[in-house]
């Protein structure tokens, strides 16, 4: 239901400013010290725009909010790449109010798909999709051995947090922290550790 889809949304926001000053600080080491406020700002203007939506809306109606409102609201590279992420997802939950583990993977690889093209990215590169794609891959994994929703959930959000600390081991090759050359060594990617984040906050949200 929409209203459920509301509600997961409204989770994410909230895991969203919650680490609003740990996402900064990840962004001051290799950035420009604003991915927490970027990130933030645009999940507080999204969730002004869900809750002001009919109970009813359908989930596709929902997702295409959120990312039309992180492009318009969210300066910054973040907003445009997760922006398409939700906008690719919503595409494929049109008219759906109930997601099952099959759309949901297809939702979570269209969305990735999305940040490639978008970022002209590719995983290695110290992005989000360094957390992304291995939630992808695990999430299919999970469906393959006939697991659960919300088991294929936490097998992606694991993926996902090993993927972050995968970003600490190689060199920014995109984005801002790419100026940065060898010295983005060591650190996490800040991308990445929202995208863990948001993941993490949905699949708590479903269980
Ligand atoms: P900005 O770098 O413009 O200040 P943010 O700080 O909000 O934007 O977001 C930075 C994050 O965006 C990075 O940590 C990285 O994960 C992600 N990112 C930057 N460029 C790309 C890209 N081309 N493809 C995928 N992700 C990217
Ligand atoms: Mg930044
Ligand atoms: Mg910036």
């Amino acid at each position: 239901m929409s209203h459920t889809a509301i509600a997961a949304i409204e989770a994410i926001s909230i895991a969203i400013s919650k680490n609003k000053e740990f996402l900064t600080d990840l962004d001051a080491a290799i950035g420009d010290s604003d991915h927490g406020i970027n990130m933030t700002r645009g999940f507080d203007a999204v969730l002004i725009k869900v809750k002001g939506l009919p109970t009813h809306t359908d989930i596709g109606t929902v997702l295409k909010t959120v990312g039309m409102t992180l492009i318009s609201t969210v300066g910054g590279a973040s907003g445009p790449l997760y922006g398409t992420a939700f906008l690719r997802a919503a595409a494929l939950a049109q008219g759906i109010s109930c997601i099952g583990s099959h759309t949901a993977v297809q939702m979570l690889e269209a969305a990735t798909n999305g940040i490639k093209e978008r970022g002209k990215a590719t995983s290695g590169e110290k992005t989000m999709l360094d957390a992304l794609e291995p939630a992808c891959e695990a999430f299919a994994n999970g469906i393959k051995a006939q697991k659960s929703l919300v088991e294929c959930l936490a097998l992606a959000c694991d993926a996902a947090y090993k993927g972050v600390e995968y970003t600490k081991t190689i060199i920014a090759t995109k984005g801002r922290a790419s100026y940065l050359g060898e010295r983005s060594l060591g650190h996490q990617d800040p991308g990445a550790t929202s995208s863990y984040i948001m993941l993490k906050a949905l699949a708590d949200f479903c269980r």
